[in-house]
């Protein structure tokens, strides 16, 4: 088991945030790898240059957690795209709960069986689903900057709707990728979820450098698709962060 867990390709570790999981002091594993491109996406390294970047020896993340317990309230586990590697991320997985610490996953959605397999198992105590545009095609590629096998993002919304795990999606509000009538189609197609998160964007340390000239909406624009949002869910908040 050990052995499994130290081959686990921890590209980084953020000991406390309390921004990550609502009402949590957390700890943050970065996984390396995304199968998507996201222009505004921060990642870069992690997802641009996942070899370049030196391992976090698990016995490390282990040693903080097991020093901490009792303060840190639980993992997240982000990316990059934490689900590209199954079998690796359960192991993880395995260890972290092993420590009787939570878990939280954020996922871009492509993988549901990896999702289906983890709540199956009742492995994972909260899951955020990025939803990067309109569940349709031709606006997901376009929003992700890669192919989309849209039919995949649809099943991995409906096992998270269906999950009865606590739960949020999330997008990230970009000129020019989505608007408020996007944002209006995406609540309805996300009716019943626990949480709809509106992100702002920032332009700082996008993949795609002309991201930077993208000047975000004003928070009376978030306002606004909140309160369209809100019109098919109970709970939409706003993050800036
Ligand atoms: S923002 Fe897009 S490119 Fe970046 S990690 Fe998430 S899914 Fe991958």
């Amino acid at each position: 088991m050990k052995k499994c867990l130290r081959r686990f390709s921890i590209k980084g570790f953020q000991e406390v945030t309390l921004i990550d999981w609502d009402g949590k002091i957390a700890s943050i594993i970065f996984c390396g790898g995304c199968n998507f491109r996201c222009g505004f996406c921060h990642a870069r390294g992690l997802v641009l240059d996942e070899e370049g970047i030196e391992a976090v020896p698990f016995d490390s993340v282990e040693s903080f957690l097991k020093e901490k317990k009792g303060w840190i309230d639980g993992v997240v586990i982000t990316g990059g795209e934490p689900t590209l590697d199954e079998k690796e991320l359960i192991g993880l997985i395995e260890a972290i709960r092993g420590l009787s610490l939570p878990v939280k996953l954020d996922t871009n959605g492509s993988r549901p069986n990896v999702l289906k397999d983890l709540i199956a198992s009742n492995s994972v105590d909260f899951i955020a689903m990025d939803v990067k545009a309109p569940f349709n095609a031709q606006a997901y590629s376009m929003a992700v900057n890669a192919p989309v096998e849209i039919k995949d993002i649809i099943e991995s919304r409906d096992i998270v709707l269906d999950s009865g795990i606590e739960h949020e999606f999330r997008t990230t509000v970009v000129p020019g990728i989505v608007d408020i009538s996007a944002i209006a189609e995406i609540a309805r197609s996300i009716a019943g979820a626990r949480r709809y998160c509106l992100q702002q964007f920032v332009p700082r340390d996008t993949i795609n450098p002309s991201f930077l000239d993208i000047t975000p909406y004003p928070a009376e624009e978030l306002n606004r698709m909140a309160t369209v949002a809100s019109e098919h869910l109970n709970d939409v908040v706003i993050r800036n962060n």
